[in-house]
Order: structure tokens, then sequence, then C-alpha cells
């Protein structure tokens, strides 16, 4: 087979790239190690980005986000039991849109079957081979047989733990890294959310989030040790748990039910820099990882395909080689302003240190971002995303 994007991965990345591609007539392939079961069974992201939106919008793939996606002017933050809110609407004139990385999954996979563009599902043993020459390929094994696709480019966009990153030897990348010692434990139940809007909570027993995918539908986290058993914790203990984290009016509010899906995520901040090695480039997760605080890896994941596939269309309409000689540094300078703004609000907000000084220095951060205006809105700027 031959095309003239390979594409490893169909995660918000790997799926939104094809799609750009497609619509300039670019071909492409995209090789997927999961099921599409299982790709849409994984619940992430949920806080999306007016540029996200805006890119969605592009691909064509928004009209259900904008039928169903909740708008958010706002967010407010509970420290020791006192909301505040920050508007972003008035310090910046933007919003954020509420809609579930599974239904931009959906929508980018309904696109992609629409277009008759070829996806390969439970494709194994992805290997990439010759990036740094002029004939890339990709192999894997699938159908129980092995095939080979000849390709001019590789996008590695198969997330943190996919193959492609790690195809690159080892004197040609260099990784940054930070591991926090905490993780997200989250639950999902059909019940309705306690707020209109996320809230973030600071607490002595620990960081809490109340988030939302529709006015029906709660996703809730709360901070948890990286040595949690995911099966010690029953529904009972999740509720129990966060409960005294909240204030007053959100207790009351508070509905619980069963959860439909529970997981533990740790939290990372990541960087993998050049993201360019001859013709692979990487994108999404497969090059950077954020701590989810700050809600920006589905995100910059996205910023990373606008500039890719801006790239590629220059190349080909074009035959101009800036857009890819230039991918790497383009895209880096936007992941570390994210990097940074996901690790200050980890910071701000978890309990990491037991030291009474660090907490101290947490609170006086937290009071100076509810009565500084300058302060609340850089939070705003970097929370509604920064312009490209
Ligand atoms: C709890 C949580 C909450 C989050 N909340 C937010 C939020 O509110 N806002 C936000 O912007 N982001 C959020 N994120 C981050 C967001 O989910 C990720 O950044 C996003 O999924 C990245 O997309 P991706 O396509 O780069 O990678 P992925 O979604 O990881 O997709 C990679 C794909 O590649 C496939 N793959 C892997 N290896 C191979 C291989 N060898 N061969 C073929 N295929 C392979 C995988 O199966 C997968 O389908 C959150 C993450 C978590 C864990």
């Amino acid at each position: 087979m031959r095309t003239q994007v390979a594409i490893i991965g169909a995660g918000p990345a790997g799926l939104l790239l094809g799609q750009l591609l497609h619509k300039h007539g670019i071909d492409n392939v995209i090789l997927e190690r999961q099921t599409a079961e299982h790709v849409l069974g994984r619940v992430r992201a949920g806080v999306i980005e007016q540029v996200t939106v805006d890119l969605l919008d592009e691909a064509g793939v928004g009209a259900r986000l904008h039928a169903d996606g909740l708008v958010h002017d706002g967010v407010q933050i509970c420290v020791d039991g006192v909301r505040h809110r920050l508007s972003f609407k008035e310090l910046t004139g933007k919003t954020v849109m509420v809609y579930g990385q599974t239904e931009i999954t959906k929508d980018l996979m309904d696109g992609r079957a629409a277009v008759g563009a070829p996806t390969i599902y439970s494709a194994h043993d992805v290997a990439l081979h010759d990036f740094f020459g002029q004939k890339p390929r990709v192999t894997y094994r699938a159908g129980g047989k092995s095939h080979e696709i000849a390709c001019d480019f590789i996008a590695g966009c198969d997330g943190f733990h996919g193959i492609s990153r790690k195809s690159v030897p080892a004197s040609a990348i260099t990784a940054h890294e930070r591991v926090y010692p905490l993780g997200w434990l989250g639950i999902l139940s059909d019940t309705p959310p306690v707020s209109e809007e996320l809230i973030y909570v600071h607490h002595p027993l620990g960081f809490a989030l109340c988030s939302m995918r529709t006015p029906t539908r709660s996703r809730y986290y709360i901070q948890c040790s990286l040595a949690e058993d995911i099966e010690s914790w029953v529904d009972e203990r999740f509720w129990e748990e966060i409960r005294p984290r909240l204030d007053d009016e959100a207790r009351e509010r508070l509905v619980t039910g069963p959860s439909i899906e529970k997981s533990i995520a740790p939290l990372r901040s990541f960087v993998a820099e050049p993201m360019r090695f001859g013709r692979l480039f990487l994108a999404g997760d497969a090059a950077h990882i954020v701590p989810p605080t700050g809600a920006k890896g589905l995100n910059l994941a996205a910023s990373d395909v606008r500039y890719l596939s801006q790239a590629l269309v220059e190349h080909y309409a074009e035959k101009s080689a800036a857009g890819l000689d230039h991918y790497s540094e383009r895209a880096l300078a936007r992941v570390w302003k994210a990097e940074r703004f996901s690790w200050w609000m980890t910071m701000l907000l978890h309990r990491i240190s037991e030291n009474p000084f660090d907490q101290k220095l947490q609170l006086a951060e937290l009071d100076y971002l509810f009565r500084s205006k300058a302060a609340a809105t850089a939070f705003a700027e970097n929370y509604v995303g920064l312009p490209y």
C-alpha cells in the first residue's frame, strides 16, 4: 500500500489530522493498535478551548459539539469551603466549551467514515522504518498477515506509550519530565452536576474537581496516592471522600449514584524535544504530557495538529518546506506555555507538601489570584487558550 501520510494512532490527534489532510486532498492512512470501541471507551478530556472548537469546525465535525456542548463563561475555585468565581468572559471576552473527548472522537470517526478514509484498527506490531531517509515505511500485522505502507511522511500521534517516539534513536531526542507524587481518581455518574460551572477545590484533605459532561452526567475527581488500588474504591467510599471537601451549597446539591466509569490517572509533565525527526513528526501526547489540572492535553494535541496540517498542506500545495522546517519550534513554543500553566495550577491546588510553609504560600497565591485583576486575567487567558 502507498499513501502520502501514514498516521500512527486514532486518538484525537491522529483522527483530527487525518480529517484536515483529507479536506485538502492529501491521502492518509491511520493505523490504530486498539479496536474502535476501545478507543471510544476512554473517558478523558472535557474542557475544549475556542481555538480547538474552531479547528473541529474547520475539519467539518463541529455540528454535534455546537448542539450538545456546554459553553462555560467562567470557573469556580473553592478554598477551604469558600467559593470564588473567575469570569473568563469578563476578563478575556472568551469562553470554553465542555464536551467530552469520547464525543469528539466519535464525531471524528463518523466524519472519517463518511469520506471513506481508511483507518486500520487492531493493527499490531506497528514499526516505523527509514524516516531519516527519503522513503519512509510503516509495517504492521493485522488479520494474521504482515503489511507494509510506503509513504512520504509519518505522523506519530500514538500517545505517551506509543511506538513513534520510541523509534527515534536516544541520541536524537531529549526528554524533560516531572512526575508528581499523586494521581486523580475519577468517576463518571449519571447524576446532575453540583454546579453549572466547574469547581476546582483546594482543601486540607486534598484536591477535588467537580466537572460534568452534560446537565445530567457528572465527572468528579479527587486527588489520590499512586499506590491506590482502584478495586478498593467502591462508589460509596468515593462519595464519602469528596463530600467533606466541598462548600456547604455544593455538599447540599451533591447527588450521588452508581459510577459508570472509574479510573486513576497519574499526574505527569513531560516534553520530548524536538518534535521532528527527518520525515517523522510527533503530535499530541506522543510528544508531551501535562497534568490534567489545566485541561490542556487535548487542546495541545489539536494545536500541534493545526501546525502540522498547515505545514503538510504548504508542502503539497505550494511546494514549500517552511512550515515543516518550523513545525517543531512553533509547536514547542505553545507546548511550554501550557506546560508552565498546567504545572502552576497543579502546584497551586493539590496537597503535595506537608511543609506548613508551602501550604501557607499556596493560600497566599490563591488570595492574590482572587484579589488581583492582573493575576485573574493571566489565569483566564491561559485557561481559555493562548492565541496561536
Ligand atoms: C483524567 C484526564 C482528564 C483530562 N482532561 C483533559 C481536559 O479537560 N482537556 C484537555 O485538553 N485534555 C485533557 N486530558 C488529556 C487528553 O485526554 C489527552 O491529551 C489526549 O487524549 C491526547 O490525544 P492524542 O491523540 O495525542 O493521544 P491519545 O488519546 O493517547 O491517542 C493515541 C492513540 O494511539 C494509539 N496507539 C498507541 N500505541 C500505538 C501503536 N504502537 N500502534 C498504533 N496505535 C497506537 C492508542 O491506542 C490511542 O488510540 C485529560 C487526560 C486525563 C487522563
